[in-house]
């Protein structure tokens, strides 16, 4: 009995929300939460002091190119260049049509577009902000990434989004 209660349930066994859809219900959890909960599982198999980067929550995919072993911070090495291009290529993806750039004013850019500027960016922006992050943890918000791409020459105008990217290290 004590089985079958926990096999269809109302609400979110994770954060407490009600719960309608009928898949949702069987798993006990919502997606959002069902994927959070992933994430934990993937985190709690990694060595101590591992790096983790979220952006609003959930993991922030990791875009290979220096640096197959991860993404790193605190120091200018390949690790840290990936995780600047990571953050960038995520920030500018989410940006849609609120994105020009000065080279091609009215322009939309694509996905082959978004990656061409951001390298022209990372390096810099791993400067700026990863080389510079705290070894423990560290944050940094859309508003911030907005106005740091501002200030490159590069960008007509660039939305402020509500996001927030956030690393830390496994205990
Ligand atoms: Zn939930």
């Amino acid at each position: 009995m004590v089985h079958e209660a926990a096999m269809a349930t109302s609400s979110c066994s994770r954060c407490g929300r009600p719960l309608k859809d009928p898949r949702s219900r069987a798993m006990g959890m919502g997606p959002v939460c069902a994927a959070r909960a992933r994430d934990d599982k993937a985190m709690s198999m990694l060595p101590p002091g591992s790096p983790v980067v979220t952006v609003n929550g959930r993991h922030l995919h990791h875009v290979v190119r220096h640096s197959p072993t991860g993404m790193e911070w605190g120091y200018g090495g390949s690790g840290p260049a990936d995780l600047a291009r990571s953050i960038l290529l995520d920030y500018l993806s989410r940006c849609g049509s609120g994105l020009r750039v000065r080279a091609m004013p009215g322009a939309r850019l694509g996905k082959r577009g978004r990656e061409r500027l951001v390298d022209q960016l990372y390096q810099a922006f791993k400067w700026d902000f990863v080389a510079r992050f705290p070894y423990e943890s560290w944050r940094l918000t859309g508003p911030e990434i907005a106005a740091w791409l501002m200030q490159t020459g590069l960008i007509e105008s660039v939305p402020a989004l509500p996001v927030t990217y956030e690393g830390r290290r496994t205990a």
